[in-house]
């Protein structure tokens, strides 16, 4: 079959669908999460300076020599994991290639793959395209925590994978201790592969990110994905990367040389400047992040939405039930349409739509400004 037929089921990214409906209605767009302030400036230079100098032919296909050893250093600061930059570290055209790349380098067709729901909107279509069978866990309002028995009630000797995503786009959970050690026990009793999407690594509002790599007996079966977008407000950069032991990495790269072969080599020296930053960068991030966070929260509340105040990520989930709509899709349509704000209908991000229904997906990802102007077009709800 092939791959577009394969994909047929998925249709078109939500993102692009509620992108151009904001553009259309001139609405302020609260639905697809980038920012909407520039990335710092000495990493802007960096860039530019190698594009200058002449850093503008192929570069190594696993990534340059200054960002992956960037990337192991950064990694073993925040993860305690030592890893050797050219062995376990694989530079990639965002996130999403390292997933693409991590699911058809790891997965064979008929393994069946653990997801997380409601899930980013890419697990299900990478999934899909290794062959792979979906096993679903549902995270349910109003805590959205893993239930134990639900968990492991899925796994079984055909589980070849899990995806695990923490910080967790879209509910904002960041998974405790206790739910990431149960996920470990679960991958090493069945000898599952857990590639853990980190994006949101440095956006946690309350306590701290644990990698599950870093847990007992799992370093040898994870592979760690994350990339600069989130945390560097470079989301068109698309520089992201896959850490794990050699024997995933192999999976990885045989997928990787053949999808992208590498990734822009000016960026990825802008990149490896990036990763030089200090604590006080990522410590600022999280601080004005938590504001913009904070004051999302109450406004939204203030406008009648039951709120879910996310741990972690730019995202907040909110029940629009009390406004009447049938379901998310009519809300976002008339919160478009009707108060010029967009935002994502989560039942997207599930197998069963119906899941979603109660939910709506606000990014906060935006300046003061735009978030309290958004909140006073969103006052006409209540008229
Ligand atoms: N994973 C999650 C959970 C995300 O929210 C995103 C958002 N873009 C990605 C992966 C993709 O990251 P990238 O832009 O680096 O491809
Ligand atoms: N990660 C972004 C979000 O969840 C969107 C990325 C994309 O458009 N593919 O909003």
């Amino acid at each position: 079959m092939s791959v577009a037929k394969r994909l047929q089921p998925f249709g078109e990214t939500i993102f692009t669908t509620i992108t151009q409906l904001a553009v259309e209605h001139d609405a302020i767009n609260l639905g697809q999460g980038f920012p909407n302030f520039d990335g710092p400036e000495f990493v802007k230079d960096a860039a530019t300076e190698a594009i200058a100098r002449g850093e503008n032919q192929y570069p190594r296909s696993f990534g340059i020599g200054p960002l992956v050893e960037a990337i192991a250093a950064r990694f073993a600061a925040d993860s305690g994991l030592t890893v050797d930059p050219f062995d376990n570290v694989t530079v990639t055209s965002g996130c999403t290639e390292a997933l693409a790349a991590a699911c058809l380098g790891l997965i064979e067709p008929g393994d069946e793959v653990v997801l997380i729901e409601p899930t980013y909107d890419a697990y299900r279509p990478d999934v899909a395209l290794a062959g792979g069978i979906p096993r679903y866990v549902t995270l349910r309002a109003p805590d959205f925590r893993l239930d134990p028995d639900e968990l492991r009630a899925v796994f079984s000797s055909r589980t070849k994978a899990i995806i695990i995503n923490t910080p967790h786009n879209p509910t904002g959970r960041v998974f405790s201790p206790d739910e990431l050690e149960l996920v470990a026990s679960l991958c090493r009793e069945y000898d599952t592969i857990a590639i853990t999407d980190e994006v949101y690594d440095h956006m946690v509002f309350d306590g701290g990110h644990l990698s599950l790599a870093a847990l007992d007996g799992m370093w040898e079966r994870t592979i760690t994905l994350s990339s600069l977008g989130k945390t560097f407000s470079l989301t068109g950069w698309k520089v992201g990367w896959a850490i794990g032991p050699e024997p995933l990495t192999a999976g990885v790269r045989a997928a990787h040389q053949f999808l992208t072969f590498t990734t822009a080599s000016p960026l990825q020296h802008g990149a490896a400047a990036a990763l030089q930053a200090g604590d006080s960068y990522y410590d600022e991030l999280t601080s004005a992040y938590k504001s913009r966070r904070d004051l999302l929260a109450s406004g939204l509340s203030d406008l009648g939405f039951a709120v879910f105040v996310p741990q972690g990520t730019y995202f907040m989930l909110a029940d629009h039930t009390r406004f009447g709509f049938d379901d998310d899709v009519a809300f976002v349509r008339h919160l478009i349409t009707e108060t010029g704000v967009a935002a994502i209908p989560p039942s997207a991000f599930y197998h069963r739509p119906s899941d979603g229904a109660s939910l709506v997906r606000f990014a906060f990802c935006k300046d003061k400004a735009t978030l309290a102007a958004a909140l006073d077009r969103m006052a006409k709800l209540g008229a």
